[in-house]
């Protein structure tokens, strides 16, 4: 959503057009100044190793408590702060929030997990993301490889040759990669086949839809088999239901996540799972109520 009008052009906005301008307006200028004042936080949603049904990391999901908006999702602003030039800043702060958390819980006595975070395409941005990256590892003393960033198909629409070469520095680094979100993109596999990721996210919008829905039961299975090819293993998420557990079970999808496990939660409910051997029933665990 571009709001400057080139050369000789006229843009009218529709009432609807007009209304969601002024609601980014007033969000993106509360937005500002939401890292520096703290406002922000990280809830975490447990990632599951399918057939054990243990607890194999999480992923951290960035929420805003806006003391005027109250309780903001993502879906809400990060569109806004790419477009408002506030993602690097929030991204940053997620790196380093997360990467400290994780230390605590090693430092806790958490054996062993995978941290997955989302990355915006514009953190790929020229070295940026590398050096946000080694700051955050140094800072928490995180071992790299508990690190895994998840990044969306679109992000090599852009450029394929520098996100590929930033993703080969990043491995580098021994941090892990993951492409959320995929199936709904329009990455070839051309660009797949050389990107060097860890892991495939197929996206919730299937999950949801498996296995009553033939045509997202065989995109399923479809990107399952893909993935292998490639060598990724597969992350589910979006998981709901035992009927889709047992499906993606059967299919080979080696990782799951979804409220079925778990909703996102604070990091001391995300320790005490951690901590718990095996999967309580989710109404004990989960403390996100979707919010707005
Ligand atoms: P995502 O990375 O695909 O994250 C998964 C989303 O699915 C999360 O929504 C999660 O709460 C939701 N989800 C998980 N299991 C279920 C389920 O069983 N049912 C349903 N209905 N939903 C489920 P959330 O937290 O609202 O985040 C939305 C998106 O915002 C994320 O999608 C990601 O693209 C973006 N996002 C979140 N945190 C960050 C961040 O720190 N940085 C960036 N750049 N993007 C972020
Ligand atoms: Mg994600
Ligand atoms: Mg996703
Ligand atoms: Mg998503």
């Amino acid at each position: 959503a571009k709001m400057e009008t080139g050369g000789d052009s006229i843009r009218v906005f529709s009432p609807e057009q007009r209304d969601m301008l002024d609601e980014r307006l007033r969000i993106g200028a509360h937005l500002r100044d939401a890292v520096q004042r703290g406002e922000l936080e990280l809830h975490y949603q447990p990632v599951i190793e399918a057939g054990k049904r243990e607890i194999v990391g999480m992923e951290a999901l960035v929420r805003w408590q806006s003391p005027e908006l109250g309780l903001v999702m993502p879906e809400r602003f990060i569109s806004l702060a790419e477009d408002f030039g506030m993602i690097t800043e929030i991204g940053k702060w997620v790196l380093n929030h997360a990467c400290m958390q994780a230390r605590a819980w090693l430092d806790q006595g958490v054996a062993d997990f995978t941290l997955s975070v989302n990355v915006s395409g514009l953190q790929m941005r020229g070295q940026q993301l590398i050096e946000d990256v080694n700051r955050a590892l140094n800072r928490s003393r995180l071992p790299p490889r508990l690190l895994e960033l998840e990044f969306t198909e679109d992000v090599i629409m852009t450029n394929v040759e520098h996100v590929t070469s930033v993703m080969r520095e990043l491995r580098k680094i021994g941090v892990k990669l993951a492409m959320d979100d995929f199936g709904i993109g329009q990455s070839s596999l051309g660009h797949l086949q050389r990107l060097p990721v860890n892991r495939l996210k197929i996206d919730r919008s299937f999950v949801a839809a498996v296995p009553d829905d033939v045509s997202a039961a065989r995109i399923s299975r479809a990107v399952i088999g893909l993935a292998h090819e490639f060598g990724f293993t597969v992350v589910a998420e979006g998981v709901e239901k035992p009927v889709q557990l047992a499906f993606l079970e059967r299919n080979g999808c080696e990782f799951v996540q979804g409220n079925f496990f778990s909703k996102p939660v604070k990091a001391e409910a995300m320790l005490a799972m951690l901590r718990r051997p095996e999967l309580a029933p989710r109404e004990e665990m989960g403390d996100d109520q979707g919010g707005t």
